[in-house]
């Protein structure tokens, strides 16, 4: 029996692997000698048999390890947020901006859309001409000349996870915490963050849907970044309705620069200040949440985040005026509202399937070669515990010149908002759920 079968058939029947085992098997991994098929049925046991905390340590270093890792400390203390994802998230766009705006640099490297959730790098891509893309220089002199960088995987870091990640996704092995930690770890760790904060999604829009598996995801998340000497902290937030009004790319990035002119709605607001806080106070230029929050809101009023990100947006390539005139960012070609058939108050909102559906009128890709229609999306009106009337916008549908609906597709949306009779109580989560 080889080696990387004996490592194996000893997870399979629920051994707990040496550091030397698992690293033996990223190694193989990352130079080709361990086949898909072996590499496939090593996802598929620690899958079922799960892993100690000590296991899921050695997997997410040996997978940093297999590639580049980034030392920052040129550039002083630099800090970095990961989010599990979710339906309308755009908090990256405002935070990178708002940090470097009082004064803490933040580098942050991001993904694009996966499952029914948005990402990142397809938001910035909607404003014409920006770059993500970009080598690890690019990334130093954004984090010298601007104060932040908003950039893509490059194919030297963590490339262990790039082979394993494709693996999993067509093996049924995605939903197992030690290989997301690991997955998300070994990237965050080798762009070289000082301080990193985490933003675990909880309720039906999430990957990780119970409190109980967020709960569970936060705490390997930020205990593994800690056991590699970093600053780490989080918090599990609400995902069971979209957050902010915007769920697209151009709207997302809209919704973004309102939100840097001090504008935007409350929940995407809070869920900026709950990260931007620990990462202010992780620097050290702060000591008191009360201080920082202060902070950051005056950040937020007096232009200084909007400016920060007018001039990232220059700096990689971006046509900066969309700052001062969103309209200039792609626009939808027709617009629709969803209405309510009845009177009452908003009980639930399938906020899944609301991701789905933005997927099928070109927010984000049904197949990896997939276009994305930068002006499609969503403006969701109202959310659970909201009061509606009869024919009152429920989501209004922005429409991009690919899109093309038909009437099941909009009934489709309509059964997203399920509505109770009028007065009735609804309890939806609270943006904060818990601190990590
Ligand atoms: N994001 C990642 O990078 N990896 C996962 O496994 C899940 C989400």
């Amino acid at each position: 029996m080889s080696l990387f079968v004996r490592t194996i058939v000893r997870k399979r029947d629920g051994a707990e692997l040496t550091e030397g085992e698992i690293a033996g098997f990223v190694r193989g991994v990352t130079e080709g000698t361990i086949s898909d098929e072996q590499a496939a049925a090593f996802l598929m046991a620690v899958c079922c048999r799960g892993m100690t905390t000590a296991e899921t340590a050695a997997l997410t270093f040996a997978m940093m390890r297999s590639g580049e890792t980034w030392d920052l400390t040129a550039h002083g203390f630099v800090g970095d947020k990961h989010s599990t994802g979710g339906v309308g998230d755009k908090v990256t766009l405002v935070l990178a901006p708002l940090l470097a705006a009082v004064g803490v640099k933040s580098g942050m490297m991001s993904g694009r859309g996966l499952g029914h959730t948005g990402g990142t790098l397809d938001k910035l891509e909607a404003i014409p001409g920006f770059a993500t893309s970009l080598p690890r220089s690019e990334f130093d002199r954004l984090l010298e000349t601007v104060g932040c960088a908003l950039i893509g995987q490059t194919d030297t870091v963590a490339p262990a996870d790039r082979r394993l990640y494709a693996l999993r996704d067509v093996t049924g092995t995605v939903e197992s915490i030690p290989l997301i930690t690991a997955s998300i770890l070994s990237k965050k760790l080798a762009t070289g963050a000082h301080a990193v904060v985490f933003d675990v999604k909880t309720g039906n829009g999430a990957f990780m849907s119970s409190a109980a598996d967020a709960w569970t995801l936060g705490r390997a998340l930020v205990d593994t970044a800690r056991a590699a000497g970093r600053k780490a902290s989080g918090w599990i937030t609400a995902m069971d309705r979209p957050l902010g009004e915007a769920v697209g790319n151009a709207s997302e990035v809209e919704e973004s620069i309102r939100m840097l002119r001090g504008e935007g709605p409350a929940d995407l607001r809070e869920n900026v200040l709950l990260l931007g806080t620990d990462l202010l106070l992780a620097s050290g230029l702060e000591r008191s949440e009360k201080g920082a929050r202060a902070r950051l809101n005056a950040a937020l009023s007096d232009g200084r985040a909007l400016d920060v990100f007018a001039r990232l947006v220059h700096a990689q390539g971006g046509d900066a005026s969309v700052c001062d005139d969103p309209s200039r960012l792609p626009r939808p070609v027709a617009k629709v509202d969803v209405v309510a058939p009845e009177a009452g108050v908003v009980l639930r909102l399938a906020t899944r399937e609301v991701g789905l559906l933005a997927i099928e009128i070109g927010c984000g890709r049904r197949t990896k070669d997939d276009g994305i229609d930068p002006a499609s999306g969503f403006r969701i009106r109202k959310k659970p515990g909201d009061a509606v009337r009869k024919g009152e916008p429920l989501v209004t549908v922005e429409l991009g010149p690919t899109a093309a609906p038909n009437e099941t597709y909009f009934r489709r949306l309509a059964a997203c908002f399920e509505i109770a009779p009028p007065g009735t109580s609804v309890s939806p989560l609270p943006l904060a759920v818990e601190r990590l």
